[in-house]
């Protein structure tokens, strides 16, 4: 079937059908491996031991190696590089990108086959309305994407009409149970005194909001284990009157467990489609779909501060709740947090179920489209997971945060204040102006002209209006990857635009005409001579890392629990990890962007500098290379002064580090001198004035020297080796003889250089700030 309808796809290759088998376990693997990697000052101290070095570049070179072979297929141009962790996650991320938009496509294109005259994006498939919709679900691996044929648009159904207009978005709510201070929506102005938003209407009452001693207070007794899904009951709501039902008995309790289901793909805003509560009483699926007017009912119980609101990482939930049915919370105990608080190494919420339940979850249908009704049982089933054992947890994890601090609110009161700031961000919609494809553009990598960029900016602002009359996603209109490829070509042809667009969604197809016409209308502009240099200010604006909730895309991992950066570290680890290397998942640093020491960061923000401003590659290089070797210098003298102090003196590391310093300074000598000797025959490094074609001559045959030496130090590994052998003192047998134990090590060992660490640790250190303090009454933008 799926040759069928794309025989281009990879992952539609009959061979590959055993590589993508697995291949979802092993990337979860190896992402728990990662996790588990030290960073921060655990890493620096960790890199002071040769051992744990050694591993780590073997690691991360057949890292780099298996991932390019896996990401040619997606992206043929595209080579992973051996030390730029934040390139190679850009790019793998761009490669899965691919393939998810190609898998959305592929399920529209199912759906579309029997109707395939009727207009698609954005209207009424009224053919279909009545027709209950055909499931179909795409297996991968350990992975299953539903998807259906036949789905009503549910925003057609809606009382509130959808504004995607630019106008500020207006809070829902008309009613305010609980208050403190009577509703009053307080527009808020920017220093410029235009208005940028609305006051959150629970402001005051969270900002006397204090957890009731109940739920700080240690509990008479340990909490009872749920009964299983089976012996539980379900309620289904879809009728007002369930509603009304449910409002009245979590009136009767004093806690609730709360997850929220989302679709994002044809829609642009997004829509919540499923309320999971869990009570004592058992769980509850509210059908959002079907009740979406009446779920203002909720916030008497949402926003009372003396029922405790269990979610497990809330932060988008506050969102859509609020976005949707303008519905608050106060008094939330977000599990995420928890998890945080207690150093627990797995913070998701499966990790949290295997460790407190012993169950193990089974996240196959997290990208389902939860719009499919009558909801099939598997989904119903999935999603009373999330919210059925919750509640215990929380019970567990409170009784864990008193012992944390011996008996002493503190760790639990401070969940609690984690909670209260994620309540107290409020929703807004997405502006777009004169830069927001200036984003994309940083991300992409990419050196555009004056034209392409212009193109660029074109179909990213007129997507994005698009996108807005047709409430459709911008995704799901054209994906990034295929924008940035139009620009970039330009197509003369409209052929053109059909090779930039495979397998071409919907949307494009209906637009080609008009596509192609912006495309040449770009073409004409005048040409000029410079790459397009984009302001420094800009630069930074864009490549400041956004607050987790302020963008939401598919690949934004940030706000998802299992991918958040801030794993606790735990050095216990050290031995443990280094006896254990070899045996661990290939994954470790490729997919997860190291951050590490504050040192050396003003040799990576010149470096910075120099990216931005275009400066031919080998003057990069070289620039790069000699800051690259001080750095080298400089991290062994650091560590010789660390290994003096702590006066143990382990001489193998001590003699190790010595015999690095010397060889590094003998290279930068070397270097120099080579350099000097040069200078003279070409005449090109003494007269800088000199004409071009001597400098380019003598780059040349810098560059192809260099290339030699790197292949040099490829193909013949044991010459390297032997050097190094030479230098290294004879009280090095206690390594060797710990290496003999191991498995025999490949070749490629040999070819280690100590220099790829600095190399790597260069380009990466710019990359962290990832984490960003969380304030209070933040606006979601
Ligand atoms: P959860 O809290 O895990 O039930 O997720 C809530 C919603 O977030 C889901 O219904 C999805 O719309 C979205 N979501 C969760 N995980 C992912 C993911 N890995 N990629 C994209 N969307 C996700
Ligand atoms: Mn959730
Ligand atoms: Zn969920």
């Amino acid at each position: 079937m799926n040759s069928v309808l794309n025989p281009e796809a990879p992952e539609f290759y009959p061979h590959l059908t055993s590589v993508t088998e697995g291949g979802y376990t092993t990337f979860n693997k190896s992402i728990k491996s990662s996790n588990k990697f030290p960073s921060g000052t655990a890493l620096q101290l960790f890199k002071t031991i040769t051992d744990f070095n050694f591993v780590t570049c073997q690691l991360r070179e057949s890292v780099v190696v298996q991932s390019n072979d896996i990401i040619i297929t997606e992206l043929p141009a595209i080579k992973l590089k051996l030390n730029d962790n934040h390139y190679n996650a850009e790019k793998i991320s761009d490669a899965n990108e691919c393939m998810l938009d190609r898998i959305n496509i592929n399920i529209d294109t199912i759906c579309e086959e029997n109707e395939p005259s009727e207009n698609v994006i954005g209207g009424t498939n009224v053919a279909s309305w009545n027709n209950t919709p055909t499931i179909t679900k795409l297996e991968m691996g350990s992975a299953t994407f539903i998807g259906a044929k036949n789905i009503p648009r549910p925003q057609f159904t809606f009382k509130d009409p959808v504004d995607n207009s630019e106008s500020l978005w207006v809070p829902k709510i008309s009613d305010k149970p609980n208050n403190i201070k009577p509703l009053a929506l307080n527009i808020l102005y920017n220093e410029e005194g235009e208005a940028v938003g609305y006051e959150h209407p629970y402001k005051i009452e969270l900002e006397l909001y204090h957890p009731p001693s109940s739920f700080i207070d240690p509990d008479p007794e340990p909490p009872s284990f749920p009964p299983p899904l089976e012996k539980t009951k379900l309620t289904y709501i879809d009728t007002e009157a369930q509603v009304d039902a449910l409002v009245e008995h979590l009136n009767n309790v004093k806690e609730l467990a709360v997850d929220v289901e989302h679709h994002s793909y044809r829609t642009y805003q997004g829509i919540t489609c499923l309320i999971q509560i869990s009570t004592i009483e058992g769980d509850f699926i509210i059908d959002a779909l079907a009740v979406r007017q009446h779920i203002h009912k909720l916030n008497l119980s949402f926003t009372d501060p003396k029922k405790v609101k269990v979610f497990h990482g809330a932060e988008m939930d506050v969102l859509w709740l609020q976005r949707d049915f303008g519905v608050y919370i106060v008094g939330l105990f977000d599990t995420h947090q928890a998890a945080k608080a207690l150093k627990i190494s797995g913070l998701s919420l499966k990790s949290l179920l295997m460790r407190y339940c012993k169950v193990d979850a089974d996240k196959r249908y997290q990208l389902a489209d939860w719009r499919i009704r009558p909801l099939p049982d598997e989904l119903i089933m999935y999603a009373r997971m999330d919210t059925h054992y919750l509640l215990y947890i929380w019970r567990k994890m409170k009784e864990e945060l008193l012992e944390a601090s011996a008996g002493q609110p503190r760790l639990l009161l401070s969940v609690f204040e984690q909670s209260r700031q994620i309540c107290g961000v409020t929703y807004n919609k997405e502006v777009v102006h004169e830069n927001s494809h200036l984003r994309l553009y940083v991300r992409s990598k990419k050196s555009f002209n004056t034209r392409q960029m212009a193109a660029l900016k074109l179909l990213y602002k007129w997507r994005d209006s698009q996108a807005r009359v047709l409430d459709e996603s911008t995704t799901y209109l054209m994906p990034n990857h295929m924008l940035l490829a139009l620009a970039e070509t330009l197509p003369r042809e409209m052929q053109g635009v059909n090779a930039c667009c495979s397998p071409m969604p919907p949307f494009v197809k209906q637009n080609m005409m008009i596509i192609h016409r912006m495309l040449l209308s770009c073409r004409e502009l005048p040409l000029e001579p410079q790459l397009f240099h984009m302001p420094q200010s800009i630069r930074n604006m864009v490549t400041v890392s956004p607050h987790p909730l302020i963008s939401y895309e598919v690949h934004d991992f940030a706000h998802y629990p299992e991918f958040s950066e801030d794993q606790p570290i735990n050095l216990d680890q050290a031995s443990e990890y280094i006896e254990n290397c070899n045996e661990l998942n290939p994954d470790i640093e490729a997919f997860k962007p190291t951050s590490d020491s504050e040192t050396n960061s003003t040799v990576v923000s010149k470096l910075n500098v120099d990216a931005k401003l275009f400066i031919p590659p080998y003057d990069r290089y070289r620039k790069y290379r000699s800051l690259a070797q001080l750095e080298e210098i400089k991290e062994y003298k650091e560590k010789e002064a660390k290994i003096t102090a702590i006066g143990k003196g382990n001489e193998l590391i001590k003699s190790e580090v010595l015999v690095k310093l010397q060889e590094a300074k003998a290279l930068v000598e070397a270097e120099e001198r080579s350099d000097a000797d040069k200078a003279p025959e070409d005449g090109a490094e003494a007269e800088p004035d000199e004409g071009g074609t001597q400098k380019t001559a003598q780059r040349k045959r810098k560059i192809s020297s260099d290339k030699r030496e790197r292949k040099d130090s490829v193909a013949e590994p044991a010459k390297g080796g032997q050097t190094r052998e030479q230098n290294k003192p004879k009280n090095n047998t206690n390594q060797q003889n710990k290496m003999k134990n191991k498995p025999e090590p490949k070749p490629a060992v040999a070819r280690f250089n100590y220099k790829n660490v600095n190399y790597r640790k260069l380009f990466n250190e710019n990359e962290k700030a990832l984490k960003q303090p969380k304030m209070k009454f933040k606006k979601h933008k």
